[in-house]
């Protein structure tokens, strides 16, 4: 429950947000689809000095192309990113998996960022694809890459009196191609014991000149493998490499045991799929 006590702003443009946010703490919460902290809310294990609904700011919503790229607000929910064109791909498939269609209505990319889950779905994919996050407050603006923004278990690099304004994703570089895969005790509605985003990227004859891998659900946090580039970068693939790199990327994983999976299924599975993702992105034979 928010305590009888904290005050609740309900602003309407992202400039009055901003300014309720001014008096932000650590305890403050920024509450958008819900989805995570209403559940948050009700156990008690949050107790907010200060809430601030952005669920009415248009100024948050909305996939736009840009110079380079494309710019999700942070409102954007699952379902939004599952129909726009603009999606990349693997975020659009990533999007799908989460929960069932009434969690996808208004679970947020921000929301997704902001709770900083190691199960989060979204955020293996937005460092694959080398997102970077906006953050604004009402002094300030800054850009933080996704890969630096998630910085512990549930824990992120925002300022209490930061909102995470958008999310930009670049555009795909030529021959780059991209995997994703969630593994769940079921298909559907699932929280993920396993989750791995890749994009590589080859020239003309097959060499791979780029990759960049993420777990997520598997460690603490959503972390990058950077032992498959360090295999692959500099290589044409072979059945052979990619099997090293797949190995390489099981030892980056750092997989912790805990009420979803074991350390021990998490490390296997990493490393298959690491190696069948692998073999589909870059066309090599078995
Ligand atoms: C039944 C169920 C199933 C689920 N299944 C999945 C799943 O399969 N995969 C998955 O990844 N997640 C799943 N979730 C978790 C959740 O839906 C996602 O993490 C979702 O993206 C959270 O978005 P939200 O808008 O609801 O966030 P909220 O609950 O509103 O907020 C979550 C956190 O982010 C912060 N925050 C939100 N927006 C901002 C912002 N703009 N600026 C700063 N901070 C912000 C909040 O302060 C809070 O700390 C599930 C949840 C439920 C209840």
């Amino acid at each position: 429950m928010i305590p009888p006590t904290c005050p609740v702003h309900l602003p309407c443009d992202l400039t009055s947000a901003l300014n309720a946010l001014r008096e932000a703490t650590a305890t403050s919460r920024v509450l958008a689809g819900g989805t995570d902290l209403m559940v948050e809310f009700e156990s008690g294990r949050t107790r907010p000095d200060l809430v601030v609904d952005v669920w009415q700011i248009d100024e948050l919503r909305g996939i736009t192309a840009e110079d380079g790229g494309v710019r999700i607000g942070a409102l954007t929910t699952c379902a939004e990113l599952v129909r726009d064109p603009l999606t990349t791909d693997i975020l659009a498939e990533a999007a799908w998996t989460v929960g069932a269609a009434q969690i996808r209505a208004r679970a947020t990319i921000g929301g997704n960022l902001g709770t900083a889950s190691p199960a989060a779905d979204l955020t293996p994919v937005l460092l694959a694809l080398d997102a970077t996050v906006h953050l604004v407050a009402a002094d300030s603006s800054r850009d933080v890459s996704a890969r630096d923004f998630l910085v512990g278990y549930r824990e992120t690099a925002r300022r209490p009196q930061e909102l995470i304004h958008s999310v930009f994703v670049p555009q795909r570089a030529t021959r780059e191609r991209r995997g994703f895969r969630k593994v769940g005790t079921r298909n559907a509605q699932a929280i993920s014991k396993v989750v791995l985003a890749l994009a590589a990227t080859s020239d003309g004859v097959g060499t791979v000149t780029e990759l960049r891998a993420a777990a997520g659900s598997i460690a603490e946090k959503t972390i990058e493998l950077p032992s498959v580039a360090a295999t692959l970068v500099g290589l044409q693939p072979t059945d052979r490499l990619l099997r090293a790199a797949a190995r390489c990327g099981r030892d980056d994983c750092r997989a912790i045991d805990d009420v979803r999976s074991t350390a021990s299924y998490r490390h296997n599975v990493a490393e298959r799929l690491l190696y069948t993702l692998l073999h589909a992105i870059t066309d090599t034979p078995a």
